[in-house]
C-alpha cells in the first residue's frame, strides 16, 4: 500500500449491502477509477480514470493536479499523485476516524437540532469502547446514535469508503451527477468529507 500517512484526501462513504467488487466494477464503468496501482490486503489502489475530472470539480484557478505515478513506484513509496483507494469493512456504520478521534478536531452536531454536542471531549472516548454508542443530545434530548451525528464534512461512517488521496481540504467537490451515480451503483446515499488521516481499523476486508 502506498504510504499516504498525513496526506490530504476526499473520502466518500456509504452503508450498502453490495459487494466490494460490484462497487469496483461500477466505478470502473463510470471511468472514475483507472488501472490498478497496488493491490494489498487492506485495500485496492487505482489511478484516476478517464472521467475522473468530470466527477469532481476542482476549485480555484487552474489547480495543478498530478494524476500519474512516477515511473517506478515501490509499494511503500510516498504517493504524491492523485489516486483512489477503495475500502470495505465488515461492519456497517464504522466511523472513519473511530480509532483516532483524538486526531479529529471537529466537534459533531446533532442532526436533529443542529447544535454542536456540548462537552464532546467527555463523550468521545466511549466511541472506541462501546458497540452501540448512544447519547442523549444535551441540547434537544434526542437519543443519538452515531448516525445522528453530523461531522460537518470532517468524518463519516459506513462500510464502503472511496478515498481520493492528495486532494486538499475542500479543493475538489463532487458533482451532483457523480453522487447520483454512486447512489445508483450501491442503492444507498453517499456522504463525503475531507481529512488528512488514514483510516485505521482492524475490520478491513482481507479479500
Ligand atoms: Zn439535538
Amino acid at each position: 500500500m502506498l504510504n499516504t500517512e498525513s496526506q490530504y484526501r476526499l473520502v466518500f462513504c456509504t452503508n450498502s449491502d453490495i459487494q466490494l467488487t460490484t462497487l469496483l466494477n461500477g466505478l470502473n464503468n463510470l471511468g472514475f477509477i483507472g488501472k490498478t496501482v497496488f493491490r494489498t490486503n487492506a485495500g485496492q489502489e487505482y489511478c484516476v480514470g478517464d472521467s475522473f475530472l468530470q466527477s469532481v470539480t476542482f476549485m480555484g484557478c487552474s489547480p495543478y493536479i498530478e494524476l500519474e505515478p512516477a515511473v517506478q513506484l515501490k509499494p511503500d513509496a510516498v504517493a504524491d499523485f492523485c489516486f483512489i483507494r477503495v475500502l470495505a469493512v465488515n461492519d456497517n456504520h464504522v466511523l472513519y476516524h473511530a480509532t483516532q478521534l483524538d486526531k479529529l478536531k471537529t466537534v459533531p452536531r446533532c442532526k436533529h437540532c443542529r447544535k454542536v454536542i456540548a462537552d464532546w471531549v467527555e463523550h468521545a472516548p466511549a466511541f472506541n469502547t462501546t458497540n452501540h454508542w448512544q447519547l442523549d443530545c444535551p441540547a434537544c434530548g434526542h437519543k443519538l446514535t452515531q448516525d445522528d451525528l453530523d461531522w460537518r464534512k470532517a468524518s463519516g461512517s459506513g462500510n464502503l469508503f472511496i478515498e481520493v488521496v492528495n486532494v486538499y481540504l475542500q479543493e475538489a467537490v463532487p458533482t451532483d451527477a457523480f453522487l447520483q451515480q454512486l447512489e445508483t451503483i450501491s442503492s444507498s446515499p453517499w456522504q463525503y468529507f475531507y481529512t488528512d488521516s488514514n483510516m485505521n481499523t482492524k475490520l478491513l476486508d482481507s479479500n
